[in-house]
């Protein structure tokens, strides 16, 4: 069907649409994929979620690239990284490290690829896309503050499996913020940039959730 004829059957079928869209990172919806210790709400994150509903926008949860790239929900090929101090796995991080990173960016790109094409069918069907949100102090999803990925991993290495906790996974987090962006936004910015689509980039405080407490 021609994008004429699309607009005619969509002007003339009206309802209630509102024709306004925001695309959510993953987590922001579903806390159930953040790095273990990170999650400070059980699902949602309502107080981000709830004005949205209120102002009738569409939600639109971007994927997990964390979840796609490291192994799933749980992201084991990262756990493979805690507590790895002394083991062979650790002393071979010099070539683990740089394969991981290329995989990353491969898996990266082809989910910001995706995105990027999804964004631009909503503008394309006459509905604003008013922003996307990331999630600032991730080193994916980082929009002004990402993580020192290096030193976040060296500190990782020394957790004890037998004894780690939520509040030294995060403590993790909190000493290794840095500033700049997340390795899916910076590659969603360029998809959308080839596609000639500007959107505005917002993001939600990690840390301060964090530090909220639940
Ligand atoms: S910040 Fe991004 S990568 Fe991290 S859990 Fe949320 S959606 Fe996944």
């Amino acid at each position: 069907m021609t994008g004429e004829n699309a607009t005619s059957w969509s002007n003339r079928i009206s309802d209630e649409r509102g024709r306004r869209v925001i695309f959510l990172a993953h987590c922001l919806l579903n806390e159930n994929t953040r790095y273990l210790g990170g999650a400070r709400r059980a699902g949602a994150v309502p107080e981000l979620v709830r004005p949205l509903l209120d102002q009738g926008i569409g939600i639109v949860q971007l994927p997990c690239p964390e979840q796609h790239a490291w192994g799933g929900v749980l992201k084991r090929r990262l756990l493979l990284f805690y507590g790895s101090e002394g083991k062979l796995r650790y002393r071979l991080r010099g070539t683990l490290l740089p394969i991981m990173l290329w995989y990353t960016r491969r898996i990266y790109r082809k989910l910001a690829r995706q995105t990027a094409k999804q964004i631009g069918d909503y503008q394309r069907s006459g509905v604003e896309v008013v922003g996307i949100f990331g999630v600032d102090a991730s080193p994916s999803c980082g929009v002004f503050k990402s993580l020192d990925m290096r030193d976040a991993l060296e500190r990782t290495a020394r957790l004890d499996q037998g004894t780690a906790t939520a509040e030294e996974a995060n403590r993790i987090v909190l000493e290794t913020v840095v500033p700049g962006r997340g390795l899916f936004t910076e590659l969603l910015e360029e998809e959308l940039e080839k596609r000639g689509l500007r959107i505005p980039w917002k993001a939600h405080d990690l840390i301060a959730e964090l530090q909220s407490g639940g």
